[in-house]
């Protein structure tokens, strides 16, 4: 069976002499693991397009749940990430995320436009990557069905709470005087990163990026976003750790 679909290459390793095992988030099928044979062969045209983090085209031949890439344009390499190794990085953890929260060989648009907005916009002078790294996160969470609840204070229900913290196991936010010992671990956000949460929980998906935060908020939000994310993961993250090494 034939398939030609776009994807997002989250992964690759080398396997046996020249081939390529790939993770790919594709347009049709979600997540799934593919074969490139012979790409890393000098003049392999598998080569460009089969490379972590490009997005492209690929016709992939499925027989019974193996699938092979019989071959593959470059729609999108994101260039700018391949020469600056923290943006890299840092798009190899979106990649690990999007893995880690997806579900095998069932698409999702959502999940695919929100990883190939993020990538766009670590690529772009135009967005701090701090920001698109807490939006990423943060939005992910949400279409993966841990939304936080951001409207009011989860204890005394003031649409402005005073002092605003994040629960981080609860997902909901409260006053900081109105803390409850079942908050359980929890961030400062202040109405700064409050603002921007609320805004990046409910932006529509080509807009996400479209904030400002700065100071002690932006980094108030940046922490908020990881733990979160970290506790609903329930795992560390390699390539997290690898950027934090080269930032
Ligand atoms: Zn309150």
């Amino acid at each position: 069976m034939f398939n030609t679909t776009k994807a997002l290459v989250l992964r690759q390793v080398r396997y046996k002499e020249a081939d390529r095992i790939l993770t790919l988030f594709t347009e049709s099928e979600g997540k799934l693991t593919a074969r490139a044979r012979g790409a890393l062969r000098k003049n392999s045209k598998l080569a460009a397009a089969t490379q972590q983090l490009c997005y492209a085209e690929m016709t992939l031949f499925g027989n019974r749940g193996r699938w092979t890439v019989n071959e593959a344009s470059v729609v999108e390499p994101f260039l700018p990430l391949q020469s600056d190794i923290a943006s890299f990085s840092l798009g190899c953890y979106f990649a690990e995320c999007l893995e880690a929260f997806s579900v095998e060989e069932q698409a999702d648009p959502a999940l695919l436009q929100l990883g190939l907005n993020s990538l766009y916009g670590l690529g772009s002078p135009r967005f701090d990557p701090l920001l698109v790294k807490a939006a990423f996160e943060l939005r992910l969470m949400c279409l993966s069905g841990y939304a936080p609840s951001v409207d009011a204070c989860a204890v005394c229900g003031k649409e402005t709470p005073q002092e605003p913290c994040l629960s981080i196991e609860n997902g909901c936010v409260f006053c900081r005087d109105c803390r409850r010992t079942d908050m359980g671990q929890s961030q400062y956000l202040g109405e700064d990163a409050l603002a921007a949460l609320r805004y990046i929980v409910s932006a529509p998906p080509r807009q996400l990026l479209s904030f400002s935060l700065e100071g002690e908020g932006r980094t108030r939000l940046g922490e908020a976003a990881e733990r979160y994310l970290l506790a609903h993961a329930e795992r560390k993250f390699s390539t997290l750790e690898y950027w934090k090494s080269v930032r």
